[in-house]
């Protein structure tokens, strides 16, 4: 067979732009069309089918069975308008994709073939699920899992090129009632943090009976060839290159930021923007980010549980419109070693049903201080579940960034910035132990009234913070772009709802002691404020000096996944969501399980395909050119030519050998190193011996792999390049 790498590059270097037409130059004439929203909801549903879906949006009332019958009929008459002819329940089970169990309406009724969607249908699937991970919750004997509709996610149509399917947000649970998706944990979440947080704006405000939380997703990602990407095995089966070279151009001039979009990717950008702006997700920018080959995209915020929900649909989204112009989209955090990886902020914030931001600071002393207390409330929390927000966004593939020394550490601490650092610090020097005077009163108020005219100049950016404050929300920057982001969200709300109810708890009983109300919030958010010190940074993240000045605070530093995942099940977590009604033990162990064993698949397949690559492609390939050195020798020796004229294709046949021989011994131990890891039955056992044994084997195979690169003649080399992967034409 010819040169893969080859051909593929052919191929790469002919495409030309694909051309795409949006419906319409205004976004507004097409968006949220192939979305059962609001308008759709009115045209299609009788009055009351309607408003009972709206009470399910707005307070989580059940919609009972003859409803959902008119739901039903009205959503398949929408759906057939608009060409569908089958319907699914759209979930997200633990394996990080999203997950689709098409059925047709078509139904055979006396004999004649009829279009029908009843209520049943609508609420509840029973996909044949026991191949989705459960940890053990689903023996075979209890195999069944159903879905069950989210109400508060509207459905949706899917295009594709033969046809178009109604999608049914829902959650997925197994027959015995546990969650086995990321959706039902986050909803049973927000639903904890909306009771939690009205109760302790009711001190403040008596108008606000609703709060929810806001999500903007960042979405970073790289784009390749799919000529290229097909020709690389381990792109193509891992999501990342285990072998390569670093270019002779990478990111180092950093002329890639925000510099002119290629017309190939731009022509693929204006198609996947204009798919999601059918399906209702508000993207709003389009950048190149800073490695090259390396973007990123971002919709305005929405209400958390929609927002993921359209990420994850966004993610899928990319995947299915970049094939159409021969592009493959690559999510993995880390794609190119020694070029920037990828990340997906997430941009954080609660809101109330009063319109009013609670991480935003007010015009009044009395709405600076609710901002006040959501905001040391949030520091609080993070500071307190330090580890199990680390756990959060722990997988094989972000372990390459947050252990290295590019995005945000594995420590976690959060970013103030100057202003309202100093804030804090006055604060905990004007709040007295004992009752305040009139005049500290006086001051402090003021104090607290100067807050939106200093946020207003709030330009400190830090980019080094896994948890940085920008002005009026918290951006969480560790998360992997890779993830379903729920689990994260579904961690941080949950701290942060058990943090507000310890608040409320601490201030009512300050107040019985006779605190006026006021006093007794000062005087919690101060001890807060001195409590969780240590979380606070305002420096180089990436620095060394902090992983020791971390270390001295007595903050965690957990660079691998296996060990970080042990905060999931420690007793702290264990009560946390047992207390908030999130999760069982039962559940909790099992996603411990899961994750786990997730973890040393990902390292097992790419441990297989190192193996594979160096000893069946690279191996050979050096040898073919050790090959025609030993013969470029030999035609030398025998014309009578002196030693020295040939004194290098000696040395580099020794090098080739060298390395050849090396790689050859070192991939024969990682695979008694993995033998020994599969045998263990512990799964936590097994992954730390998958991180410790088996993943230090990569570094070495990959350094001396990566020599022979630079060594074998170009024309036979069988990996494409990093210098031919990552330029985008
Ligand atoms: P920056 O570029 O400074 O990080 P942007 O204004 O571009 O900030 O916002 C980044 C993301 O944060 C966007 O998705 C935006 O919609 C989102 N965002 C802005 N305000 C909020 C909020 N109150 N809650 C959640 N996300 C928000
Ligand atoms: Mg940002």
């Amino acid at each position: 067979m010819s040169n893969l790498r080859f051909r593929a590059l052919e191929l790469a270097l002919d495409r030309e732009p694909m051309r795409v037409n949006p419906p319409s130059v205004k976004i507004s004439d097409f968006f949220g069309n192939n979305v059962f929203n609001q308008d759709a909801m009115q045209k299609h549903l009788p009055r009351e089918a309607y408003k009972a879906v709206m009470a399910a949006i707005d307070h989580g009332v059940q919609i009972d069975r003859t409803m959902a019958d008119l739901v039903a009929l009205g959503m398949k008459d929408w759906a057939s308008s608009k060409g569908c002819s089958h319907y699914t329940h759209w979930f997200q089970p633990l394996t990080g994709l999203t997950a689709e169990k098409h059925d047709s309406f078509f139904e055979m009724s006396d004999g004649k073939a009829i279009e029908h969607f009843s209520g049943n249908a609508l609420a509840q699937q029973e996909p044949d699920a026991s191949s989705f991970p459960s940890g053990g919750i689903r023996n075979t004997f209890e195999a069944r899992g159903y879905t069950a509709w989210d109400p508060s996610s509207p459905a949706f149509i899917m295009e594709s090129n033969s046809g178009k399917t109604l999608c049914i947000p829902t959650i997925f649970v197994s027959y015995t009632g546990e969650t086995l998706d990321y959706k039902a944990p986050l909803l049973k979440a927000l639903h904890e943090l909306d009771k939690a947080a009205v109760e302790v704006c009711q001190y403040f405000d008596k108008d606000i009976t609703k709060v929810f939380a806001t999500l903007g997703v960042e979405q970073e990602y790289f784009l390749v060839d799919t000529a290229l990407h097909n020709s690389r095995p381990d792109l193509l089966i891992t999501g990342r290159t285990l072998f390569g070279h670093s270019p002779a151009k990478g990111q180092q001039l950093e002329d890639h930021y925000f510099g002119s979009i290629p017309e190939r990717v731009y022509s693929f950008m204006l198609d996947f923007e204009t798919e999601a702006y059918k399906l209702g997700i508000p993207l709003k920018t389009r950048h190149n980010e800073v490695a090259p080959s390396q973007f990123e995209c971002a919709p305005v915020f929405e209400e958390i549980n929609l927002a993921v929900d359209h990420n994850a649909l966004l993610m899928d989204l990319m995947d299915k419109v970049a094939r159409r112009h021969h592009f493959k989209v690559l999510l993995h955090e880390k794609p190119y070693a020694g070029i920037n990886g990828s990340g997906k902020h997430n941009n954080w914030s609660l809101s109330t049903n009063t319109g009013k931001n609670l991480l935003s600071p007010g015009s009044t002393p009395k709405s600076n201080m609710m901002f006040l207390t959501f905001f040391v409330n949030t520091i609080r929390a993070v500071f307190e579940h330090a580890d199990l927000l680390r756990a959060s966004i722990a997988s094989a593939s972000n372990d390459h960034r947050l252990g290295a020394n590019e995005a945000p550490p594995a420590i976690m601490s959060i970013f103030l910035g100057r202003q309202l650092t100093n804030i804090l610090n006055e604060l905990e020097e004007m709040v007295p132990e004992k009752k305040m005077t009139a005049d500290e009163k006086t001051a402090l108020k003021l104090n607290i009234g100067k807050i939106p005219e200093i946020l207003l100049d709030n330009t400190d950016r830090n980019r080094t913070s896994p948890f940085a404050f920008t002005g009026n929300k918290f951006e969480f920057r560790a998360v992997g772009s890779s993830a379903n982001c729920s689990n994260a969200m579904m961690v941080l709300n949950s701290i942060v709802t058990n943090q507000l109810k310890n608040f409320k708890k601490e201030v009512d009983s300050l107040m019985e002691k006779g605190l006026k109300k006021d006093e007794a919030i000062l005087k919690v958010l101060r001890q807060y404020i001195v409590e969780s010190k240590a979380v606070r940074f305002e420096g180089n993240g990436y620095s060394d000096e902090w992983k020791k000045e971390a270390a001295k605070r007595g903050l965690s530093n957990i660079e691998t996944t296996p060990t970080s995942l042990d905060a999931y099940v420690s007793k702290k977590s264990l009560k946390l969501f047992e207390d908030l009604d999130i999760f069982s033990h039962r559940e909790l162990e099992a996603r411990h399980e899961i994750m786990l064993e997730t973890y040393s698949k990902k390292i097992q397949i790419e441990a297989r395909v190192m193996g594979d690559l160096a000893v069946n492609h690279i191996i050979p390939a050096a040898l073919k050119y050790q090959t025609i050195l030993a013969s470029n020798v030999e035609s030398l020796t025998r014309i009578g030519m002196k030693q020295d004229v040939y004194a290098v294709q000696v040395e580099m046949l020794q090098e080739i050998s060298e390395h050849v021989s090396t790689i050859k011994i070192k991939v024969g131990e990682m695979i008694e190193a993995r033998k020994k890891a599969n045998k263990l039955e512990n799964q936590r056992d097994k992954a730390i011996a998958y991180c410790e044994k088996v993943k230090p084997f990569f570094d070495i195979i990959r350094y001396h792999a990566d020599k022979l690169e630079m060594i074998v003649d170009d024309a036979g080399w069988p990996l494409a390049k990093y210098r031919e992967l990552v330029i985008v034409r």
